[in-house]
């Protein structure tokens, strides 16, 4: 085995104000998601469905991407500010062309306390088992892998690939190989279409060390499909684990964790559920997100975005970009999910029109 260089810490900028910064429903700024491309080598129907997202899709031009430089710029504001974990998504993180060499620059950074930035990466797991390896010698120290089926005809089905389940369980193999830890497993449960995937998920990773987590569908920008009736709810997906295995409730890994978290009653593993449709968490809602072109989001399902490219080129110093981000943050009132029934409808019958999240990153 290679031995895993530790990463050279940068020390923080000072912070423009007193990290942490609150917004106006007073929740500090602790998680960054940063979208590095808006192209995917899958079509999931709940994300980029074909018929949207065809041939001539207009997708960002490599040069209307944020450069690595300036992905770093925004990484140290935001560090500034109090963020302490980095999560890097997209679309499909790993078409990024080098993704390693950011990873190793985003995990040389320091958190306002002083601490190494937490570094994670959310990907489909389709180009993980030739990668795990690199990126975590460059650094990063866990992943998490969507996976809707253990079964190839829905798995190809929901995804809209080719490619086998195997691909995917080698990327995750390959991935606890490399030392990656915690590998957790999401799987988006959307009703009549994988909902019979529950038990043989749940199934193949008991007693594996992987996190297996359900998400209940919900009605980000590229979901076209999406509707009440499709959503199958946490509390119904848990009783279709507990028909077959036992749950016992665990307590949250941190306040503003999206999921809730159960373990095996035999200790054979843990299984959670992110119930953002009926049991909305914006109340604890630390996340920002930045498009891979240089958005700032303060809510998944936000309508618009504030553009940080006036302050990242050369001449513009890191500390006005943080007070930018700072004034941003602290206007921000979002709480899309907890006023869902109310907006969806943006007063004309017409869907709300947020930001597809493979641009923004889920
Ligand atoms: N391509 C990578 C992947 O699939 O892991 C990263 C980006 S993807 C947008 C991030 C996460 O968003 C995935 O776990 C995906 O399942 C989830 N997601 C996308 N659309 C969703 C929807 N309509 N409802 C719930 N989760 C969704
Ligand atoms: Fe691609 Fe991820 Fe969206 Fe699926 S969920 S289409 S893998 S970005
Ligand atoms: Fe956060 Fe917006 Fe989701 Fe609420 S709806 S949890 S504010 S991202």
């Amino acid at each position: 085995m290679n031995a895993i260089a530790e990463p050279v810490l940068h020390p923080p900028i000072p912070a423009t104000t007193k990290a942490p910064v609150l917004d106006t429903l007073e929740r500090p700024l602790r998680d960054l998601r940063l979208s590095v491309i808006d192209q995917c080598n899958f079509r999931c129907t709940y994300c980029m469905p074909r018929e949207v997202f065809g041939a001539d899709y207009p997708f960002l031009r490599a040069s209307e991407r944020l450069s690595f430089d300036q992905m770093v710029k925004i990484a140290k504001a935001f560090a500034a500010l109090g963020v302490e974990k980095i999560r890097i998504t997209g679309g499909e993180p790993l078409l990024r062309r080098g993704l390693e060499t950011l990873v190793e620059r985003l995990a040389g950074l320091t958190t306002a306390n002083g601490k190494p930035m937490d570094i994670a990466l959310t990907t489909n797991g389709s180009l993980l088992a030739a990668r795990a390896r690199a990126l975590r010698d460059a650094g990063l120290r866990r992943v998490t892998v969507s996976l809707d089926a253990i079964d190839d005809a829905v798995f190809r089905r929901m995804s809209d690939t080719d490619l086998p389940v195997a691909r995917i369980l080698d990327g995750i193999e390959a991935a606890q190989a490399a030392g990656l830890a915690p590998v957790k497993v999401n799987t988006v449960i959307e009703r009549g279409v994988n909902d019979g995937q529950i038990l043989p998920l749940v199934r193949h990773f008991r007693g594996t060390d992987i996190a297996l987590r359900f998400i209940e569908y919900m009605d980000v920008g590229g979901a076209s499909t999406w509707s009440n009736a499709t959503v199958l709810t946490a509390r119904e997906i848990r009783a279709v684990v507990e028909s077959e295995f036992p749950l016992v409730a665990l307590a949250p890994e941190h306040a503003s964790a999206t999921a809730v978290n159960y373990r095996h009653a035999d200790a054979r593993g843990q299984v959670g559920f992110i119930a953002s449709i009926s049991q909305p968490f914006c109340g604890d809602c630390t996340r920002a997100r930045v498009s891979a072109d240089g958005q700032l989001y303060t809510c998944l399902f936000a309508t618009r975005g504030t553009d940080l490219k006036p302050w990242l080129g050369d001449a513009e110093p890191v500390e006005a970009l943080a007070e930018a981000l700072r004034r941003r943050w602290s206007a921000r009132d979002d709480r899309y999910s907890e006023l869902r029934s109310i907006r969806r409808t943006s007063g004309t019958g017409k869907p709300y029109p947020t930001v597809r999240m493979s641009l923004v990153g889920g």
